[in-house]
């Protein structure tokens, strides 16, 4: 049985069954936290407590959906860091890789179970077969989040093994991998430019429709990737960046040489 996490014990605890009731504002008011919308410079939320009491306040200039990120966010640092004063800029929350601290990290940890909780996330995810750009747009939609992070959760949550890069013009931005596909798969720092998101990125190409077939090698610099191909699909999430679902689809690039486990073939029912 999974154990609920604080943010899903929240949630629960408020009796919602579906995505459309996290009403952040609302939860917020019931652990004692109100939210209001500022304009602040060089900081993206903030949360100022006293005793039981907190106030949190979100950049007003920001996206709806990376305001109630935020939210979630402020709303983990008064769960687990209750009593101080905490500022966060736009590099700290919902930051993706290395670099982040652990309060940092525990705070948007807090921010996906509550605005993407397993419970209610996991059938719907179920509920699609392939994991593509376009099944993370529905559930995006469902849950009132962005895209970006939607596929974070999915490729995070081990829906289907598959690693998910971000590019700029100056390469790779960030990744984020699914558990099962072991860690000698490092993306490609640079974008290929054999691979379709190339053509995306620099070539005002239209976002992929499906996931394409690509040799391993476009994303992957290792001497093995020749011999496996993979599918991507890339869409736009500003005017200079792109997304990229790489799926990793050949069971023998999942066997783990280090613990000798073939570990792909596990669903989200796994989380
Ligand atoms: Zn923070």
């Amino acid at each position: 049985m999974n154990v609920l996490t604080p943010a899903e014990l929240v949630l629960k605890g408020l009796g919602i069954t579906d995505p459309s009731e996290i009403d952040l504002e609302a939860i917020a008011w019931t652990v004692g936290a109100r939210v209001r919308y500022r304009q602040l410079d060089g900081c993206e939320a903030l949360i100022v407590g006293n005793g039981d009491k907190a106030i949190i306040t979100v950049n007003s200039r920001s996206y709806p959906h990376r305001q109630r990120f935020s939210i979630g966010h402020e709303l983990g640092h008064w769960q687990h860091h209750r009593g101080r004063l905490v500022t966060c800029n736009a590099d700290q929350i919902g930051h993706v890789g290395e670099g982040q601290s652990p309060r940092e990290r525990s705070a948007d940890i807090y921010a996906v179970n509550l605005l993407m909780p397993n419970y209610l996330l996991q059938p719907i995810a179920c509920s699609y077969s392939r994991l593509t750009f376009e099944a993370v747009r529905a559930i995006a939609d469902l849950f009132d989040t962005s895209v970006t992070a939607t596929a974070i959760r999915m490729v995070e949550g081990r829906h289907s093994p598959a690693v998910l890069v971000c590019h700029g013009p100056q390469g790779r931005k960030w990744f984020a991998r699914s558990p099962d596909v072991p860690s000698r798969w490092f993306p490609r720092s640079d974008l290929d430019a054999e691979s379709f998101a190339f053509g995306v990125l620099f070539g005002n190409q239209p976002e992929d429709r499906f996931p394409r077939k690509i040799g391993a090698d476009a994303w992957f610099e290792r001497w093995e990737a020749e011999r496996y191909e993979v599918t991507e699909q890339t869409i736009r999430t500003a005017d200079d960046e792109i997304i990229t679902l790489v799926l990793v689809t050949d069971g023998d690039m999942l066997e783990d040489y280090e613990t000798g486990r073939r570990d792909g073939t596990h669903r989200a029912s796994r989380r």
